[in-house]
């Protein structure tokens, strides 16, 4: 028969599945000999059974009323006895930790027999035993008889008033405690229907039910959503003898934790509230004290919970956070955890362990979550008390404020000018994109976190929020409207790249300690935080197996990302050196050729320019492996909008300008529209439309290769064939576009040290059929955004609109353009890779689409055993850290 029921003497720490977080700690703590009230556990599976059932399953009912008898006996006392009676707690606790998500009830047992007995146990002690009975009425009626809690928290406000003004819940005396149990009394009565039940074991039933059934309450399931939490654990229920910090003065409650969870700092950290019960704290009735001062008030229980706090510490080898009462001058511990921290704490503790020999470095890399580390370099946001007025998703991180701007060119001029500015925009083009980067922040209101917006946000490490869909545009009109706020050009908002919030007005941004240390600052490297950095990096870097590179498409980014520790670029997206006023006529002039020499006219003022940047790469890069990715997207994306051409030719003919030009450029963006051009004109397709295209960037790179090399340089170039579904694709491309290279190394003759040619695994297709293109391919790369966007059929352009409710209801584990989904996306790089390699064993692997920086999928990729993955500068330390913890094991975060 199944076994529901555990004493704490039963369980231990390893059995958090069963007996939940807390439930398996305080059976640890009882074996440790540390003192902890008595009592047993419901396991997670009696809950699962009864939320199935909906009733207690066989057997569970005479379990605990065996525990309970035992403990009646351990303790002496039985519950509801009018002389000595015991109470016990009812307290929730599942695997993880979800605080205050779930229910407690305290003092139950009372009822006005055993009222009595709890006065005479406690000396005749009458307001102590009405304080806990009406504590007791409140919290029943409030979890298990859903009892609005204003209506309780009403009569003991009034209680309070009529004692005097400024009066305290501890300025009431017996009596008055006496009267607000009969109003409690009567509340409960009208707000139920019946009288509040009498016999302890049906109040433990009731309660316990209640604390099962939490676990489907509303607040504990957005908080599993939020937390990535499964519905499926369940939560345990605890039964423990109670213990009163609200005797007096010399009693009291209060929050430990043995390090500073927010600063990580080795010092014991928490809160004491005397002559209360746990609630009062969570409920700020009062205002604690700092744990230091319970120093002067009771110097023996202060020093004895040191030890505790060091006892627990070097036991569970990590910060504990621990909650305890103190009775009448006795400690008692009631639960302990792993205690929760900031970003920034788990990086200085994680180090300060590791010098103190208390952890490995395997174990010190583990403590810190790779998805986190990215925020420590940003500026944050401190929207506390704020209220946002919309909220896209968080597509870039760091926070912003300025002035709104509807267009990229007020963005440029008001930047130039030196405003700061938040461009805002429904989504974002190429043809913006002198506007973004000018911008502090960028807020569209439609798109996902891979469109435009959110990849040049990301490579520029610009702050973004993208599709944020409460925003409704009003561009005409100069403003923006959000849940019934209007904002106009000019006015000041910020934005929230970390958790997707828009405000509106300024509000106070932080610096980041680890970015000023990066950049050099002096007293920045002095800091802790920059030490605890540099060290546990070390140590991913000796332990990862993954190579790290950059997706960068400047000579700025690759240095910034070099700098960040990357090792070579996997993507170079040649598209965004096409952007920018002077280029972008350029292309157009390419696009609009007639002839054949006007198009190679067009190439001819490209090419230098193209060289230009990518000799800056090689040279920033030198040494490393860079892969150049011939152009990609389709041509359209580099004229005007149609919809906004049309308008401009009709209001220009109204107005009886000559609008030939601009009619010319229409024809052409007619000419060139696609229905669904993400799926068009695009990738290889193009250069096989457009040979001379190709063989222009080839001939920029092999140029520009050999400039570096003959300057002394080690140029490594891989070129990339992107959107490849069928193997002749890319085989003709490279016939074509080899000799183009091998022409321009002939005439310069130089020789690179590598030279690869390879294309990007971005179509089911291809990945299904990556035995054949492996023939015609040196390298793969797998593009996982165009892949996710492919294989599930979501446009990534379009994903905000349904993934947050996609998320919300579980249809996916997380957003697929964030998260390699391994079991679609993931099975076709599965398959890539394995035949890939068994058609070509010296094919390289790599990935370079978003989900490179995202540390859940690089510790796919290297169980893929990818070569490297490539992500955008500044995710470069986040994979590097993913990478190391990939090796190391499971890198479960210190923090969960
Ligand atoms: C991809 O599709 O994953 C990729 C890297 O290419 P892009 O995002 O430029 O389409
Ligand atoms: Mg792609």
């Amino acid at each position: 028969m199944t076994k529901y029921v555990y004493d704490f003497s039963e369980g231990n720490k390893d059995m958090k599945d069963l007996l939940g977080g807390k439930g398996a700690n305080l059976a640890e703590m009882t074996n440790m000999g540390l003192p902890v009230p008595h009592g047993f556990t419901l396991t997670t599976e009696a809950c699962l059974r009864y939320l199935d059932g909906g009733d207690w399953p066989d057997g569970l009912i005479d379990e605990v009323e065996e525990h309970l008898v035992r403990l009646e006996r351990t303790m002496g006392k039985t519950l509801g006895d009018p002389t000595d009676p015991l109470l016990v707690s009812i307290r929730s606790g599942a695997k993880f930790s979800m605080p205050g998500m779930m229910d407690t009830v305290l003092n139950l047992g009372l009822n006005e027999d055993s009222l009595k007995g709890l006065a005479h146990q406690t000396g005749g002690d009458m307001r102590f035993a009405n304080d806990a009975y009406r504590r007791f009425i409140q919290m029943f009626g409030k979890i298990v008889m859903d009892v609005p809690a204003h209506a309780f928290e009403q009569a003991l406000d009034a209680a309070k008033e009529r004692k005097g003004p400024g009066s305290q819940d501890t300025d009431l005396d017996a009596d008055d405690l006496r009267s607000l149990i009969d109003g409690f009394l009567e509340i409960y009565r009208q707000h139920t229907g019946s009288a509040f039940p009498t016999d302890p074991r049906e109040q433990m039933r009731l309660a316990t039910e209640a604390v099962f059934k939490s676990w489907n309450g509303k607040r504990a399931i957005d908080y599993r959503r939020q937390n990535k939490i499964s519905d499926d654990l369940g939560t345990a229920v605890n039964v423990v003898a109670m213990v009163f910090g609200n005797r007096g003065d010399d009693s009291g409650t209060g929050v430990a934790f043995t390090r500073d969870p927010a600063t990580g700092e080795r010092v014991p950290y928490g809160d004491y509230l005397a002559n209360a019960q746990g609630e009062d704290v969570v409920a700020g009735i009062r205002n604690t004290l700092p744990l230091a001062e319970l120093e002067k008030l009771d110097p023996v229980s202060y020093g004895e919970l040191l030890q505790v706090m060091h006892t627990l510490e070097m036991h569970y080898r990590d910060m504990c956070d621990i909650e305890f009462t103190i009775e009448k001058g006795k400690l008692w511990i009631l639960q302990t955890r792993i205690g929760k921290r900031t970003a920034f704490g788990e990086w200085v503790m994680g180090h300060e362990m590791l010098q103190e020999n208390l952890i490995s470095e395997d174990e010190a890399l583990l403590r810190v979550d790779a998805n986190r580390l990215e925020e420590l370099f940003k500026r944050r946001v401190d929207a506390t008390g704020a209220e946002p007025i919309a909220k896209g998703l968080n597509a870039s991180p760091g926070a912003a404020t300025g002035k709104v701007v509807f267009t990229a060119d007020e963005a440029q001029a008001m930047g130039r000018a030196g405003e700061r500015v938040i461009l805002v925009r429904r989504e974002t083009t190429p043809d913006d994109y002198h506007g973004m980067i000018a911008a502090q922040g960028i807020l569209t209101s439609a798109g996902g976190t891979n469109s435009h917006a959110a990849v040049v946000a990301r490579g520029e490490g610009i702050p973004a929020v993208c599709g944020a869909d409460q925003i409704k545009l009003d561009i005409a009109g100069g403003r923006f409207t959000a849940t019934g706020t209007a904002v106009g050009a000019g006015d000041t908002i910020t934005i929230d790249g970390f958790t997707g919030n828009v405000y509106v007005g300024e509000l106070p941004l932080q610096e980041s300690v680890l970015e000023k240390a990066r950049q050099g600052d002096a007293e920045a490297r002095e800091q802790e935080i920059w030490h605890a950095f540099e060290r546990l990096m070390q140590v991913a870097d000796a332990r990862r197996r993954l190579r790290v590179r950059a997706n960068a498409d400047t000579p700025d980014q690759s240095t910034n990302a070099r700098a960040r520790g990357a090792e070579g670029i996997g993507l170079c997206r040649t598209e965004h050196m096409f952007l920018g006023e002077e280029r972008v006529d350029v292309v157009r002039q390419m696009i609009f050729a007639e002839t054949s020499d006007e198009e190679q006219a067009a190439y001819d003022r490209l090419l230098p320019l193209q060289q230009g940047d990518f000799v800056g790469i090689f040279r920033a890069m030198d040494g490393l492996p860079v892969t150049v990715r011939l152009l990609d997207p389709p041509l359209h994306e580099f004229l005007p909008d149609l919809t906004e051409l049309s308008v401009q030719v009709a209001l220009g003919r109204e107005r009886g300008e000559d609008v030939a030009e601009l009619d010319r450029i229409l024809t052409k963006v007619r000419q060139l529209h696609e229905t669904n051009p993400m799926l068009g004109l695009r990738g290889v397709r193009l250069g096989i439309l457009k040979p001379g295209l190709y063989a222009m960037q080839v001939r920029a790179i092999a140029q520009a290769a050999a400039q570096v090399r003959k300057g002394g340089g080690d140029p490594q170039v891989e070129i990339m064939i992107p959107l490849v579904a069928m193997a002749p694709e890319l085989q003709q491309m490279r016939d074509e576009l080899e000799p183009v290279a091998r022409e321009v190394f002939e005439r310069e003759g130089v020789e690179l040290s590598h030279l690869e040619w390879g294309t990007m695994i971005e179509l089911p297709r291809a990945a299904v059929t990556a035995a054949e293109i492996a023939r015609a391919a040196q390298f793969f790369s797998f593009g996982t955004n165009d892949l996710t966007q492919t294989a599930f059929g979501f446009s990534r352009d379009d994903i905000g609109k349904f993934v947050g409710l996609y998320e919300e209801r579980k249809l996916v584990p997380a957003n697929p353009f964030v998260t390699v989904d391994r079991p679609g996306v993931g099975r076709l790089m599965r398959i890539a890779c394995d035949e890939g390699r068994s058609a070509n064993e010296t094919l390289h692997l790599g990935i370079c689409g978003e989900h490179g920086g995202d540390p859940a999928s690089v510790v796919f990729c290297h169980e893929l055993g990818l070569d490297y993955v490539s992500c955008s500068p500044f995710r470069v330390e986040t994979a590097r850290l993913a990478a190391g913890q990939a090796a190391v094991g499971s890198a479960e975060s210190a923090s969960k």
